[in-house]
């Protein structure tokens, strides 16, 4: 279906339908192993369902798809798909990482892989001439994200998978906030994409899960034997929310997106809001890179409230958006990175880097925008000091 647009393959994409019964969605095959005809004689391959099941193998074929790649794999967990493609790495190898990577992946590096004698280092992806001096030799792979985590930083996909690629080094994009609808970093240059499928994929705040996709037919044979070996894969009723999360994903995200921009925009003209950061908005400092490699801002929004806020007031006044970790569901969330996404770095290192103490981060859902905007608006009056 090389033809096929993207908003046909999610529909159709990967296996369509169950083609036993004609059943026009994926059954859920909730089995642990499957039946052997003699010795060595599997019914279509299957076998055991850590090695592979129906179900998660059409969501493994849907992402492949969608995200232009060689093969899928489907993981209980974002952080479960980040940690099968951390084992690709060896003992005295190192990866570098945005300095504004998700601090669960941060912290896989720096607590657990560590125990492995695998290093890494804090890179700014944006300030390409200094990231080219941390390519030392023992440098074996770099994890991007764009935009990322609470700035909406953005980083150059294509041109740090081309100085990467000059030293041999392997390109992971978490492609979380943007999904394959929006950006597609294999198209890019990446070499794997992973997700948190938890957030937009999966869109509704209903499961955990986690996506790779590999790039290129070696990888993705390193990938299975991993995800095999490992085993921290996607149960068959989780794969199945997630393909029928999948199917609206670009419905709900030109809604997420409408939505993000208006209040954004909104955001951006109040008296009350001292800085708004949306990658959608030209004042963005990443701007005009995300516009040549994503097709717009997406729906996540941070902003800063003028001194003369209590910010804990904002979240208490709140009525229709809730305070709570996560995004990329279909109903609006606020955090505050300060003291929760961000709480583990020191005071003056966070203000600093702009994650101040009256920073809130937006997810922002399909509700009706005016309902939003009150919303948000009565909060802002609300916090008044
Ligand atoms: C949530 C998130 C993760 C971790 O995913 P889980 O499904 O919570 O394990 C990784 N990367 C990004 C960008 C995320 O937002």
């Amino acid at each position: 279906m090389s033809n096929t647009a993207f908003d046909t393959l999610l529909i159709h994409g990967g296996i369509d339908g169950d083609r036993h019964t004609g059943a026009v969605t994926v059954p859920i095959y909730q089995t642990s192993t499957f039946r052997q005809d003699g010795l060595g004689e599997l019914r279509e391959g299957w076998e055991y369902s850590r090695t592979g099941n129906p179900t998660r193998a059409a969501l493994e074929a849907l992402i492949a798809q969608l995200e232009g790649g060689k093969a899928g794999f489907a993981f209980a967990s974002g952080l479960a798909a980040i940690t099968a493609v951390l084992s690709l790495f060896k003992s005295g190898e190192k990866i570098l990482l945005s300095s504004n990577v998700y601090g669960g992946t941060f912290r896989l590096l720096d607590k657990v892989f560590n125990h492995f004698q695998i290093d890494y280092s804090l890179e700014n992806t944006e300030d390409l001439a200094a990231l080219e001096k941390a390519f030392t030799p023992e440098v074996k792979g770099i994890i991007i994200e764009s935009p990322a985590n609470p700035l909406l930083t953005i980083t150059d996909i294509r041109a740090v998978a081309e100085l990467a690629h000059k030293h041999g080094v392997l390109v992971i994009v978490d492609n979380t906030f943007m999904t394959p609808y929006l950006q597609k970093p294999l198209a890019l240059g990446a070499d794997i994409v992973v997700h948190s499928a938890t957030k937009y994929l999966g869109g509704h705040s209903d499961l955990v899960a986690g996506l790779a996709v590999a790039g290129t037919d070696e990888l993705a044979e390193q990938l299975a034997f991993i995800q095999n070996s490992t085993g921290g894969v996607l149960g068959p009723q989780d794969a199945f929310l997630l393909l029928r999360g999948i199917k609206t994903l670009g419905v709900r995200l030109d809604r997420h997106v409408e939505n993000a921009k208006y209040l954004a925009e909104w955001l951006e003209g109040s008296l009350e809001v001292k800085k708004v950061y949306y990658p959608g908005l030209t004042s963005h400092e990443g701007f005009e890179v995300h516009q040549l490699q994503a097709k717009n801002g997406g729906a996540m929004i941070s902003f800063e409230l003028t001194e003369g806020h209590d910010v804990g007031r904002f979240f208490k006044a709140l009525k229709l958006i809730a305070l709570a970790e996560s995004l990329g569901g279909v109903e609006s969330l606020v955090c505050h990175p300060a003291t929760m996404t961000h709480a583990a770095i020191p005071k003056e290192t966070r203000e600093k880097i702009g994650i101040t103490d009256n920073l809130i981060r937006l997810s922002v859902g399909i509700e009706d925008k005016g309902n939003l905007l009150y919303d948000l608006n009565s909060a802002i009056e609300a916090s008044r000091i």
